[in-house]
């Protein structure tokens, strides 16, 4: 009934037991009386504490037995667990980066899935030509956002230093006249707020082009369409053109303008069709287009480009005049009429701004313009342009149907 090896490594077994004749279960097991009894002689007070301390352990470890040291497997399967936790983490971060993109725009959707991807997804982009340096601002714009903090550690070196959030940011704005004058400095500075430019005009291919290439190296989408805007099907083919080429329409400046100056007595019929269709009608044409468009971009903003002579009136600019005071009659219906589908209509009434269209005016004019500008000066192109981006910007969300001068004070 006995076992007879004692455990020869404890210490208190040999003590108790040095001839060896109990096993280490039997000291567990048997009372002091039954252990004394069986090696012949009394047991010390040290042995009987080694006994009691022996009995105490055996108890301790059947009330917690050992747990059994983690097999490899069992590693395995934790490490499988947390990948899959990562992976789950990681759809679930591109989903939400698709989701608010999506609220902004198709394409940028497609673009933040080339972003975290890298190279991978990157090609399957329609407009192509978008992926690339701008893709990461516009990603940069949701990080500034502070809904992505995630992205700088994926793509530092394409979302350092993009600084804030440009007005315009991922807007397609389409700008008639956007050739020279007052209608390239918006193009430029449109671009220069992140938005994608199309923009018009009607004989100036060469510089058309090089305003395109401008744009294009600030790092947006552009395009010069050679359109008539006074032509009611040319502008229907160039909305449908613009929407085809960049995917939406958020802005659209109806710029275009001419004069034909001359006094009433000798102003012909054909003088007076001209500068009504090329100014007012044109506004008419575009603006019936882009709704559609602006509609399924969830809103947008439509600056007409008027002139303070459309309010004050001018000697030798009856038609130019009439065609600008019609414009601003033309913008508050729009604004009224478009406001449930947040559409904005402003007007834009420039004073006397330098461009090749000024230039056109004898001294005598210019000097008589000069002297009644209070700020003593002539209007610079840029300075009616950003105007035009806060119309065309989220920081004039609540301004619609309104007239506003740029013009030195000239008009008040
Ligand atoms: P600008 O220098 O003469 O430029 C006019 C622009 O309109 C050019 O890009 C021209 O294209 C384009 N254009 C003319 N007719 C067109 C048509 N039928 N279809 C499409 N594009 C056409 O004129 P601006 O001084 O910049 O004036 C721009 C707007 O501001 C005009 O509406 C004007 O009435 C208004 N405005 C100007 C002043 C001022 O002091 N400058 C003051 C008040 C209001 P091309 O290059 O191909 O000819």
């Amino acid at each position: 009934m006995f076992s007879k090896a004692p455990a020869a490594n404890d210490p208190v077994a040999t003590n108790v037991n040095p001839e060896a004749k109990l096993g280490i279960d039997d000291l567990k097991n048997m009372t002091v009386k039954e252990i004394e009894a069986k090696i012949g002689h009394e047991l010390t007070w040290k042995q009987k504490l080694g006994i009691k301390m022996l009995k105490n352990k055996a108890a301790k470890a059947e009330r917690h037995p050992e747990k059994p040291a983690a097999s490899g497997s069992t590693l395995i399967g934790l490490l499988l667990g947390l990948v899959l936790f990562l992976i789950g983490v990681l759809i679930a971060y591109i989903a939400f980066a698709m989701k608010e993109c999506h609220q902004r725009s198709l394409d940028r959707s497609r673009r933040s899935v080339g972003i975290v991807f890298g190279g991978i997804v990157k090609k399957t982009s329609i407009n192509q030509e978008f992926v690339g340096r701008r893709d990461a601002r516009s990603i940069a714009s949701l990080f500034h956002l502070g809904k992505f903090p995630l992205l700088p550690y994926l793509y530092p070196h394409k979302t350092k230093n993009q600084g804030l959030m440009k007005l315009l940011q991922d807007k397609v704005a389409l700008v008639t006249g956007g050739s020279r004058g007052i209608g390239a400095a918006i193009v430029k500075r449109f671009a220069e707020q992140g938005a994608h430019v199309a923009f018009t005009y009607r004989s100036s291919a060469a510089q058309a082009e090089a305003i395109v290439a401008e744009l294009e190296a600030l790092g947006v989408k552009a395009k010069a369409y050679a359109s008539d805007a006074g032509n009611f099907a040319e502008a229907e083919a160039l909305i449908n053109a613009v929407v085809a080429d960049f995917g939406k329409l958020d802005v659209l400046v109806n710029n275009a303008g001419i004069t034909q100056d001359t006094l009433m007595l000798r102003m012909s019929e054909e003088q007076w069709d001209k500068v009504i269709t090329t100014n007012l009608k044109s506004v008419f044409n575009l603006s019936k287009f882009a709704l559609r468009p602006l509609m399924k971009a969830g809103g947008g903003s439509i600056i007409n480009m008027s002139s303070i002579v459309g309010i004050t009136g001018n000697a030798g600019q009856a038609n130019y005049a009439a065609s600008k005071a019609g414009i601003i009659g033309f913008s508050k219906s729009l604004a009224k009429e478009m406001g449930s589908r947040a559409i904005r209509c402003n007007v834009i009434a420039p004073g006397f701004i330098e461009t090749d269209m000024t230039e056109a005016l004898d001294e005598k004019t210019r000097d008589a313009y000069l002297a009644n500008i209070p700020l003593k000066r002539f209007g610079k192109a840029n300075e009616v342009a950003d105007l035009c981006v806060f119309l065309g910007s989220d920081l004039s969300t609540y301004v619609s149907g309104q007239t506003i001068s740029v013009c030195g004070a000239l008009h008040t």
